[in-house]
């Protein structure tokens, strides 16, 4: 039997309807921006594998930290205990982090990352004795798959079968260019009716939405307004942080500093489930009492996983090459042509690039769904090319690994040119 005969036998995969969908692809090994499968056709990995490898496939300097970690403390429980490596995270986050973050708190994944977020900003306010007890987010976000996380995402279809077993979420529209003023009015008329607890967002671009981008400026006048009612903030970072949009985080193109971040994906390149939520000093100071009622209990059992902090560690240290912020650089700089040359092409709305970030609209006779026919043709038609990209609805996306080398870039951006000529 083949892997993927044994898969169908046990496997349970996710977002898959597995009576309609597609048999799964097998790999087996991957180095740099490449992946092979079982029968050793090449693919070239042009998101990263869901954004989370910005350093290449089986990166040797991250495979090295992990097994010295792995050989001299591997895992010990972090309630009643530390440990080196959880602290040096915390002070490499520190210089890179907006300064007002101070606090810590490790989790596994993105969700759960969210997840406490969530759970800080409605207890800050209980701590208080104050009822607060909504959280705003922006129409079609995406936050993650855990309750609060699902609640706080608008794609509906992800999250229909459990309406009504939701937190208080209200949604605002986001502040695309040509809509700012309706955001922020809406942002001020929830929290006018509303006991808001905190605002959660993605910076800049909404990953799941179609990449869908904002300006900073926008971003700032929200946060101040939700500063001025002392709403907190909470940055949602897991996709756009460690260099994706040209800075270290999405949040350093914004004036304003939120009150919490949650971070994931490239937090270790792409190797070890791991997730942090960061705080300002002013928040965690609301669990900080002589009642033990006040502390946050939560918990998860890897929490502050030390081989996990090894990987993060050494993934913050490629990132913050020379060599990689050049990457990141190119790639950018790549995306910027391709744009040019692709945004008056017939066959497309629109197009829009953020650091490695680049999307690409196609026109559709019909209204296209997030997986409709569109893009299952586009989808098939980039495996069968050997590029892994995963369109939503009509938008093509590319979030490649940073040491994509330009003549595999150049080989996505061709693969897309033809797909666009061929829908
Ligand atoms: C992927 C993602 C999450 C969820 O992360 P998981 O690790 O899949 O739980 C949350 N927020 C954003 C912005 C994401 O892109």
């Amino acid at each position: 039997m083949t892997l993927t005969e044994k898969d169908s036998q046990y496997l349970w995969h996710p977002y898959t309807q597995h009576k309609t969908s597609q048999t799964p692809i097998a790999i087996s090994r991957g180095e740099g921006a490449l992946l092979w499968d079982e029968n050793n056709k090449e693919y070239i990995d042009a998101i990263a594998s869901w954004w989370v490898n910005p350093f290449g496939h089986s990166n040797k300097f991250i495979a090295d930290a992990i097994y010295k970690q792995l050989t001299t403390l591997e895992h010990v429980l972090f309630g009643g205990f530390t440990h080196e490596p959880a602290i040096k995270v915390a002070e490499k986050l520190m210089e890179i982090l907006p300064k007002n973050q101070q606090k810590i708190f490790f989790s596994d994944n993105g969700s759960t990352a969210v997840e406490v977020a969530i759970k800080v900003a409605l207890q800050y306010f209980f701590n208080k004795n104050e009822k607060r007890t909504t959280i705003i987010a922006f129409e079609n976000a995406f936050h993650g798959d855990t309750f609060a996380a699902m609640a706080a995402s608008g794609i509906s279809f992800y999250t229909q079968a459990f309406q009504g077993m939701f937190i208080d979420v209200v949604r605002i529209p986001v502040p695309i260019k040509g809509q700012e003023e309706a955001s922020f009015e809406a942002l001020k008329n929830v929290i006018e009716k509303h006991n808001c607890a905190g605002f959660i967002f993605e910076p800049l671009v909404q990953g799941a939405a179609g990449m869908v981008m904002y300006e900073p400026e926008a971003l700032s006048k929200l946060i101040g307004i939700c500063k001025e009612n002392n709403v907190l903030t909470i940055a949602d970072e897991v996709m756009t942080g460690f260099g994706k949009t040209g800075k270290t985080f999405a949040m350093d193109y914004v004036d304003a500093d939120p009150d919490m971040i949650c971070l994931s994906k490239a937090l270790t390149g792409g190797t070890i489930p791991m997730a942090i939520t960061t705080f300002t000093q002013e928040v965690f100071d609301a669990f900080y009492d002589d009642d033990i009622n006040k502390a946050l209990f939560h918990g998860h059992t890897f929490t502050a996983n030390p081989t996990g902090c090894a990987a993060a560690l050494a993934s913050i240290d490629l990132l913050q090459t020379n060599e990689m912020q050049a990457n990141i650089e190119r790639i950018h700089k790549s995306h910027l042509t391709f744009q040019k040359k692709i945004e008056s092409h017939a066959k497309v709305i629109t197009a829009r690039t953020l650091g490695v970030i680049f999307a690409v609209e196609i026109k559709s006779d019909s209204e296209e769904s997030y997986y409709g026919s569109m893009r299952t043709k586009l989808y098939n038609f980039f495996i069968n090319k050997g590029v892994i990209l995963r369109p939503v609805g009509n938008i093509v996306y590319i979030l490649p690994p940073y040491i994509m080398t330009d003549e595999q870039l150049q080989k996505v951006y061709k693969t897309i040119e033809e797909a666009i000529e061929m829908v």
